[in-house]
């Protein structure tokens, strides 16, 4: 279905929790979330039945998130359902990695094709301060896991912020030297506790690629929001994701549904439309989701001077 502003949205971003079990520096306090009850929080079926809904307005594409979304147990149940209903072509999932070596055959064979694993340094003691309680080992451990049962494309989501690891451009681009993978660097945002880091932190990538001149420059496919470049003879590729600048508003094909039942038009919206009321009524569900498409914001205002108007953190919405 098209938006007002002429774009095609066909994917849908869910979040399952906001509970996580790291507590980066720039998402989540040290002191963790206020926990919401049970009653609070979309059972699978109820994530089911909003899926169904959306694919009659053109939704093709799941993504599931949080929050950490694999300490949801039963994960395997809910992508296997995801993937049998029709005209759904793609299950995918964004994970800290903690917790994947342990579960990712069973996604795989849920039907799991592909992920997006969060690592924002290479260095275990970085690792240890950036996320305040995790082990590296486990999350490379996982990397080389979705590497050996063929999970493809296997994304790395890195948020570059200046003067904590920005020194580890170069030791990332290299790992795509031998690795399959797609190592994203993706500019820290204001929100969550990314407020906080931000003025200092923020990065121009622009200006980081000239320093690479032997990124070789890839063709983009059009709804990607990464500027994606490889090395010479490499297996992976590297992106830059500049979500500030709205460098891809005018492409987003999403919309997002929180784990306490709220659609979103845009990561960035004050608007929301809680659903979880009325999950069983097809006729209100719909309509609820198509005005969310229509009313899909033309672009984010992140820079705009107190913006973060939601109030809501990435890991209440669904990074
Ligand atoms: N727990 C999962 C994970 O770590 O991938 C999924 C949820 S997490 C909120 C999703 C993504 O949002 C992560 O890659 C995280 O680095 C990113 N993120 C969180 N806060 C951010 C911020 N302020 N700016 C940019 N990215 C952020």
């Amino acid at each position: 279905m098209l938006d007002n502003h002429g774009r095609e949205i066909n994917y849908l971003r869910v979040s399952l929790t906001d509970r996580c079990n790291l507590r980066c520096i720039y998402c989540m306090p040290e002191q963790g979330v206020e926990k919401k009850g049970h009653e609070d929080i979309l059972r699978f079926e109820e994530i089911i039945k909003v899926v169904k809904t959306s694919t009659t307005l053109g939704i093709k594409k799941v993504r599931y998130t949080g929050g950490e979304p694999l300490i949801i147990p039963g994960i395997d149940r809910l992508i296997y359902e995801t993937s049998k209903i029709k005209n759904i072509e793609d299950v995918s999932l964004t994970t800290n990695g903690i917790l994947l070596s342990e579960t990712v055959e069973d996604l795989k064979r849920a039907g799991l094709k592909r992920v997006n694993i969060s690592l924002d340094t290479l260095n275990r003691r970085k690792y240890k301060s950036i996320t305040r309680v995790g082990e590296i080992d486990k999350v490379m451990e996982a990397i080389d896991k979705c590497i050996a049962i063929g999970l493809n494309p296997i994304k790395i989501n890195t948020v570059m912020i200046k003067g904590i690891n920005d020194d580890e451009i170069q030791d990332f681009i290299r790992l795509t030297k031998e690795l399959p993978v797609e190592v994203r660097f993706i500019q820290l945002m204001p929100i969550g506790e990314g407020v906080k880091l931000y003025e200092k932190g923020k990065l121009n990538f622009d200006e980081i690629i000239e320093d690479y001149p032997d990124l070789i420059p890839l063709r983009e496919d059009k709804s990607s929001t990464a500027k994606l470049y490889k090395l010479k003879n490499s297996k992976g590729k590297i992106g830059f994701i500049s979500p500030l600048g709205c460098k891809f508003c005018s492409s987003c094909n999403k919309i997002r549904l929180t784990s306490t039942g709220a659609i979103r038009p845009c990561l960035h919206s004050e608007e929301e439309i809680n659903v979880k009321g009325y999950i069983n009524n097809e006729i209100r569900l719909n309509a609820a989701l198509r005005s969310a498409i229509m009313n899909k914001p033309m672009q984010h205002y992140f820079e705009a001077e107190n913006s973060n108007r939601s109030g809501k953190m990435m890991f209440q919405i669904g990074g």
